[in-house]
Order: structure tokens, then C-alpha cells, then sequence
């Protein structure tokens, strides 16, 4: 097993994408060491460029730095300026941090304003609504007049209702983000209710497919266990496979195990998501947009052509800064807003401990009213309340 980064990888470090063949890729997707002289933890990520040449993109993102760091190699906004992240995720969804925990991890960030957008749930953002108006209710603080000790800006962070729906038709899959949608009587409630059903479905039909297919038989108590999760996925599979030792690790049994097997009717479709966001007064916008829902890579004009055919349906924004994004697709999804008149979101899709991103990390560096697509989504989504 190597133990030092590849020489050619250490383009990846500078936020510049390598390609590479396959015998090439990193055969371990975390490096601990000194980077310009620093010391940081690096995971890379590598998406499929090309199939038939076998050639894939690897970039990597900075997981964890030593203190000495400047807040610029870290791509978070300095301290002091606006910071924002509306992108992240809970116990709700596959998160691991509880509504608590995020808020707190949030004020501890100094985030100034930021959005919870679970994979099909809505129950985190309530969960947040009221502790928020519990603290205020408790200090009768009002947001101009708040304990500076809160966060290290002196501000409670604003918070956006958010979700993230997991989307497909015959192109391709969608993850689209809905803000500031009416919590009341909502669509976007109703909807995350059918996607609950049709994913608890899913879990069923990839319990029996294991069981069929290669003989995984998880005990009762597990699998009553998995049904109690509000959105039971592939990783809490993965991790009762590892457990149960019919895997080496997670990846490795999402990976050999689980994605071979794709469930039918198991997403709904763009265009539903996008009015039921839409139907609340919400704010629907494309995440991620180069990655699909995470597995695809796409560009060119197929990009062009899934945001025309969304925006026909109603969407309003790209989210353009994101924690994966080099500088190169951050620019690339910059000039497609503007070519489709679009708003600009950040966000960092946090995990807390279940994926290698930091709160916060939006690979936005300059202010949003550097960004005036950003601002007037972040004018129109508070102006929702
Ligand atoms: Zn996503
Ligand atoms: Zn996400």
C-alpha cells in the first residue's frame, strides 16, 4: 500500500482536477501530510470522466487543517465578512449531527446565515425554527439586539428552510434544493411524505435483493432498526453490512453490494419537486449541478440542456459555490447563471462525521455582495421569512 501522495496528485492539492487512469488512482482516499508546509488531512474524490478510456477526475478537498492555516486555503470567508452555508445536513437525513448539535456547530462557526437541507425531510428545519425561537424567546432578544457571545460575529444566524429532493427521469438524476417554502400546509410537507413511503420501500426491496442475490441476512432487531430511521440509505446499509462482516468497509459495500441494484420507481420526478417548492413560495435551485446526484458527471451541453428543460419547470437558482467545485466549475457555474439569469447559492452539503466536509466550506471567497446573483437570492429568500 502507498503511503506517500503521488506527485502528479499534488496538482489536486491546488484545487486543479487530474486525470488519471485507473491504475493510477489513490488506493487510499485520505492523505495526512504537509502540503506547502502546512499539515492537513486531504481526501480525494474521483468521478468517471470517461468510460471508455477509463480515465478519471480526481480533485481533492482539504478535510481538516492545523491551526496555522489562513482562512483563505480553507475557502471559508474570513472572519468578519458575511458567512453563509446553505447547504447542509442532519440526523434527519445522513447527517450525524442532531438539529442541536448543527446549531450549535453552526453559532460555533460563526455562520451568519445558513439552511438545513436533508435528503427528503423537512423535520430538521422545524426542529431548528423552534429551538431558534426558544433562545429568542428565553433572552426577549430581538435579532438586532442579541447576546454577541452567540456567535463569534456578534449575530444569530439566520436560518433558511431548506430541503434537498432526490430527483429522476430518463436523463438522469436531480438533486434539487427548495428555500424558504411555507411551512404550513405545505406541498413540500406532503411531498417528503411520499418520498419517506417510497424510500422505506426501497429499503425493503434492497434487504430482499441482498438476501437473494448473496445470501446477507440481516437480523430482525437490524432491520426494525432501519425502518426506525427517518430516511434509511445506503450507508446505513453499508454500515450493518460492515458490521455484520459481509463487507470490508462502507464504500466497498455500497460500491460491490448495493449500486449494482437500482429499485425501481425509487425518485420522483424534477418537475414535482420544482412546483411543489414552487406552490409553497418557495425557491427551487439545482445543487451541485456538474454531479447529478453525486455518481454522474455532466457538462457541456448536456448541463445547458437539463437547466433549460428545469427552468421551463420553474427553477430559480444554481448552487454555485459548493465545497467539491474547483475554481474552473465555480466560474463554469457562474457564467450559467448568468446565461440563464439564474440565482447564485453556496453550500457546503456538511455531514458532520459522515463525510469529509467542513461546515461552512463553500469555496466562496469573496463576500456575497461581491455576488449580486447571491445576494438577491439571499434578499429574496429572508424576505420569506
Ligand atoms: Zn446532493
Ligand atoms: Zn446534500
Amino acid at each position: 500500500m502507498r503511503t506517500a501522495l503521488p506527485a502528479n496528485l499534488m496538482q489536486c492539492i491546488r484545487r486543479e482536477p487530474v486525470y488519471l487512469g485507473v491504475s493510477q488512482l489513490p488506493d487510499k482516499n485520505i492523505y495526512t501530510g504537509e502540503f506547502g508546509g502546512l499539515k492537513a488531512r486531504v481526501a480525494f474524490d474521483c468521478n468517471e470522466k470517461d468510460r471508455e478510456k477509463l480515465t478519471y477526475r480526481v480533485y481533492a478537498s482539504l478535510v481538516s487543517m492545523v491551526e496555522q492555516l489562513n482562512c483563505e486555503t480553507k475557502r471559508k470567508m474570513k472572519s468578519g465578512e458575511k458567512m453563509i452555508d446553505l447547504h447542509m445536513h442532519t440526523t434527519a437525513s445522513d447527517g450525524s449531527d442532531s438539529p442541536e448539535q448543527l446549531l450549535e456547530a453552526v453559532r460555533q462557526a460563526g455562520i451568519h446565515i445558513f439552511s438545513v437541507t436533508d435528503h427528503d425531510s423537512t423535520a430538521a428545519c422545524r426542529e431548528i425554527q423552534k429551538l431558534i425561537s426558544e433562545v429568542r424567546a428565553e433572552s426577549g432578544r430581538t435579532e438586532e439586539n442579541c447576546d454577541p457571545e452567540k456567535t463569534k460575529t456578534g449575530e444569530q444566524p439566520r436560518f433558511i428552510n431548506g430541503v434537498e429532493f432526490s430527483c429522476e427521469d430518463e436523463e438522469g438524476k436531480y438533486h434539487i434544493l427548495g428555500y424558504a417554502y411555507k411551512p404550513e400546509d405545505s406541498r413540500v410537507v406532503q411531498l417528503t411524505e411520499e418520498t419517506h413511503r417510497m424510500r422505506m420501500n426501497k429499503l425493503e426491496l434492497r434487504i430482499s435483493y441482498l438476501r437473494e442475490t448473496y445470501g446477507f441476512v440481516f437480523p430482525e432487531y437490524e432491520i426494525k432498526k432501519l425502518r426506525a430511521l427517518n430516511n434509511p440509505g445506503k450507508p446505513h446499509i453499508g454500515n450493518l453490512m460492515v458490521k455484520l462482516g459481509y463487507a470490508p468497509d462502507r464504500s466497498t459495500a455500497i460500491e460491490k453490494y448495493l449500486n449494482p441494484f437500482s429499485p425501481p420507481n425509487g425518485h420522483i420526478r424534477p418537475e414535482e419537486a420544482i412546483r411543489s417548492i414552487l406552490a409553497d413560495g418557495g425557491i427551487p435551485v439545482l445543487a451541485h449541478p456538474i454531479y447529478g446526484d453525486g455518481d454522474q458527471l455532466i457538462l457541456g451541453e448536456e448541463l445547458e440542456a437539463r437547466i433549460r428543460k428545469l427552468q421551463e419547470f420553474g427553477l430559480k437558482g444554481l448552487e454555485c459555490f459548493y465545497s467539491g467545485f474547483v475554481p474552473k466549475e465555480q466560474k463554469l457555474m457562474l457564467q450559467l447563471a448568468d446565461q440563464f439569469d439564474l440565482y447564485v447559492t453556496a453550500g457546503s452539503d456538511y455531514h458532520g462525521t459522515n463525510k469529509l466536509i467542513s461546515l461552512g466550506d463553500t469555496g466562496l471567497e469573496a463576500e456575497p455582495e461581491a455576488v449580486p446573483r447571491l445576494e438577491a437570492f439571499l434578499e429574496a429568500a429572508l424576505a420569506r421569512g
